[in-house]
């Protein structure tokens, strides 16, 4: 399997073109929805949000954006589904469980040596999702998602980490993570996986573009692994000019073959909702790489060769499932 999945279906890895791996389409939560709709969220105007959206960014020059909005983060493929039909730009869907702490009960009572006797159900589902298909839409994932915060790795994340390792080795389908950078839990990350037999070059640091202790950054790609600056907008955590000034920085120190860039946005996301957003962090929108990032990264000096790695090259690699081991 040397093909990525995407909403379209397998496509050539050279065909990729300018990519943003870390990106949400809608987030939110299907049991809240049901029982306390959100005043914000409304269908209808949300996916036609998302379409106007999404082919702006191709007219900007994007041409594949990765949706890692998985279990835990209210996923909804079919959804997404109808906005990857109308649109230009080629969607890639993930699969993985997102969870800082606790999974739901349901995984409690189901897995080895459990109430419910039964192999753990998070590697069938991500075995599933990947090989099969998600949910009956026929959408394959073509990325894992795992998830450690200041919580570190506690036993149910350990469960889902180990779970994605088992799943990249049947699948070879790269491994992207959720990662707190302030307690530098990347690094922890990359130890687990190594020992679950993940090699650290199929594996992304996610939001490691949070911090700027070069040190660390250093460390993470010395380890061999991708880093996603992937943040790019949130700049209620760090302003966009010192996120660009630190993937300068990396640029000049000769890792323009480790970083990804991405802004980690949504159309519609419950958790910090619209209206927030625009109060808040007007520039967090899938638009911002593209519009202002790259001119900000160009007039500090970077090459159209580095862009093109940070932007093609680098997603390429990233996603082109590896053979099976
Ligand atoms: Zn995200």
């Amino acid at each position: 399997m040397t093909h990525v999945q995407t909403f379209d279906g397998p496509v050539e890895p050279d065909a990729l073109g300018a990519t943003l791996v870390h990106e949400h389409v809608f987030v939110g939560s299907h049991e809240l929805a049901l029982n306390h709709p959100h005043p914000e969220w409304d269908e209808g105007e949300a996916v036609e949000r998302a379409v106007r959206g999404l082919t702006t960014l191709y007219e900007l020059g994007i041409r594949t954006v990765v949706d890692l909005t998985v279990l835990g983060l209210g996923r909804d493929v079919a959804r997404v589904a109808a906005v990857a039909r109308r649109v230009p730009v080629r969607l890639v869907a993930s699969t993985g469980y997102y969870t800082a702490d606790v999974l739901p009960g349901f995984f409690r009572t189901h897995g080895p040596g459990r109430l419910v006797e039964c192999p753990d159900p998070l590697v069938a589902f991500f075995v599933d999702d990947i090989e099969r298909g998600i949910a009956d839409t026929g959408v394959r994932a073509g990325m894992l998602k795992v998830v450690t915060d200041r919580q570190g790795v506690t036993e149910d994340v350990a469960r889902v980490m180990t779970a994605a390792a088992v799943a990249h080795q049947q699948t070879g389908v790269p491994v992207t993570t959720h990662s707190h950078p302030a307690s530098r839990n990347g690094l922890e990350q990359q130890e687990f996986l190594r020992r679950r037999r993940v090699p650290l070059d199929r594996v992304v640091i996610g939001h490691s573009g949070d911090t700027e202790d070069l040190d660390y950054l250093r460390q993470l790609m010395d380890n061999g692994s991708f880093v996603g600056m992937d943040r790019f907008g949130m700049e209620h955590v760090l302003p966009d000019e010192r996120r660009a000034s630190t993937v300068l920085e990396l640029l000049r120190l000769g890792y323009g073959d480790r970083m990804l860039l991405s802004q980690d946005a949504a159309f519609f996301s419950r958790v910090t909702p619209p209206s927030w957003r625009r109060r808040n962090a007007p520039h967090w929108n899938h638009e911002n790489v593209p519009r202002r990032i790259l001119p900000m990264l160009r007039a500090g000096g970077a090459s159209e060769s580095q862009l093109e790695q940070l932007m093609v090259a680098n997603p390429r690699r990233l996603l082109e499932p590896s053979s099976r081991s």
